[in-house]
């Protein structure tokens, strides 16, 4: 085992992950920008190291401080937890050149996923069922118009760069295709330097599920089933739950094994999660995600398995701690995700918070890193914490939410916790009966 793991990131990430070093007995390092040095994960880590000025390009993006940080310390393994580094390939390359353990998936594993492209032919060739569409990169519009042809209107056009939604087009005619095809790839290539883009048949109504993977790198491979996060505002998640109110228990084993199973064809390694478009009963492969997902926590509500400590063990190759068999999904957990944030604007709202007290009992995490006190920078995302409940049956798990929701105070700064307890209060809700569009078009109505 690891005996000094450096925590290559901030906030309520860095908090669950040095928690996870710390009952495993290994000793933590973090690295802040001058933003951060009040940190909870900097106060509660063994070491700490300032990286830099507060932009993340300068600190927490910054490769070359955070190998220093490692020789200085001694660091044998580094967690990057989500975002920044996380699925940097050559991040992964360099401390593995400098003999530091990256927790994640192998670097060339990074780099297959990492385009988009590349891993849509890889997710078919391991089984894993993809929307329609182009079959591999579109060059001009009447390979597009012909594609079409095949597929059905409406199409939508992808950068294979893409992230966060840019660089995405829909079309519903030859016309606009031709415009869609050259818009998508200016945008592309503005954002991601790259103007290569492929197409897809547009679902109109899908939700979005996706399944929790764990390999060790030699062939074996378990799911920890799915998680429903189609609750999505500019293609940022906000609410999260497992199981999804969508699927019955043969459909979740049916796509988690195969899922599984494609894991174990790729000898993949570490915690990964492969996201779909759920539509008439169908899945259709988005993208796949080399790293642990802010939503990681209602995976762990409902099997009971901390999926930090096992990324940990893998990457120490102690390989799986359970086999398939072992997996049991119990009850209902749904995530809400607490931004610094006006709930109605969305506007991000930074500031110190006067007055702090998270919800408690039974079934109710909350992670975060914020406390009493505390001054939350301008410069970073604004994620303050995560409510994750769980209960016996969703309708309990809804019940425990809204009494959670109505204990939380956090004073001094606006969040987005009155936008919860309004989501809790509509029935389409209540009957798990939602889309992709679904919030979008809810706070238009409210507006
Ligand atoms: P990104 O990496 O930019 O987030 P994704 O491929 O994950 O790109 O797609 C982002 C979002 O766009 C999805 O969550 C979904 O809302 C929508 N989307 C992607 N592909 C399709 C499709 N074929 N039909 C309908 N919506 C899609």
């Amino acid at each position: 085992m690891f005996s000094k793991v450096l925590i290559a990131n901030r906030g309520e990430i860095a908090l669950r992950v040095l928690r996870a070093c710390k009952e495993l007995g290994i000793k933590t390092v973090a690295v802040h920008s001058t933003a951060d040095q009040d940190a909870m994960h900097v106060r509660l880590a063994d070491e700490s190291v300032c990286i830099g000025p507060p932009p993340s390009r300068d600190s927490y993006l910054n490769i070359h401080q955070i190998v220093a940080a490692c020789e200085i310390t001694g660091a044998d393994a580094v967690h990057p937890g989500y975002g920044f580094l996380s699925e940097n390939a050559k991040f992964a390359d360099i401390l593995d050149a400098h003999g530091i353990t990256f927790i994640g998936p192998t670097a060339d594993h990074i780099r297959l996923m990492g385009d988009k492209i590349t891993a849509k032919k890889t997710a078919v060739s391991l089984g894993i069922p993809c929307v329609p569409g182009s079959d591999g990169e579109v060059h001009d519009v009447d390979q597009a118009i012909s594609i079409a042809k095949e597929t059905g209107y409406p199409v939508l056009i992808k950068a294979t760069a893409g992230g966060g939604g840019k660089g995405m087009k829909v079309a519903h005619n030859d016309e606009e295709l031709s415009e869609a095809l050259s818009t998508a790839r200016s945008e592309a290539l503005a954002n991601f330097g790259n103007d290569a883009v492929y197409m897809e048949k547009y679902l109109g109504r899908p939700r979005h599920i996706e399944v929790q993977v764990l390999g060790d790198g030699e062939g074996n491979a378990v799911h920890l089933g799915e998680r429903d996060c189609s609750l999505q505002r500019r293609h940022q998640k906000v609410w999260e739950e497992a199981n999804s109110p969508s699927l019955n228990e043969d459909q979740r084993m049916e796509i988690g094994e195969i899922c599984a199973e494609a894991m174990r064809k790729l000898k993949y390694r570490g915690a990964g999660t492969i996201e779909f478009l759920y539509e008439n009963g169908g899945f259709y492969f988005i993208e796949m995600n080399t790293r642990l997902q802010v939503e990681h926590t209602i995976t762990e509500a409902i099997t009971g398995i901390d999926l930090v400590n096992e990324q940990i063990r893998i990457a120490s190759g102690a390989g799986l701690s359970v086999s398939q068999d072992d997996i049991r999904f119990q009850g209902h957990a749904i995530e809400c995700r607490i931004n610094a944030e006006d709930p109605n604007t969305f506007v991000p709202s930074p500031g110190t918070i006067t007055h702090y007290h998270p919800p408690g009992g039974l079934g109710v995490r909350v992670d975060s890193g914020v406390y009493q006190g505390y001054r939350i920078p301008p410069f970073y995302d604004s994620l303050i914490g995560k409510l994750i409940v769980h209960g016996r049956t969703r309708v309990e798990c809804m019940m425990r939410l809204r009494r959670a929701l109505d204990e939380f105070v956090v004073d001094g700064i606006k969040t987005t916790i009155p936008l919860f307890r309004d989501l809790l209060a509509n029935p389409d809700i209540a009957n798990g009966d939602y889309d992709i569009h679904w919030l979008e078009k809810f706070l238009a109505a409210k507006s």
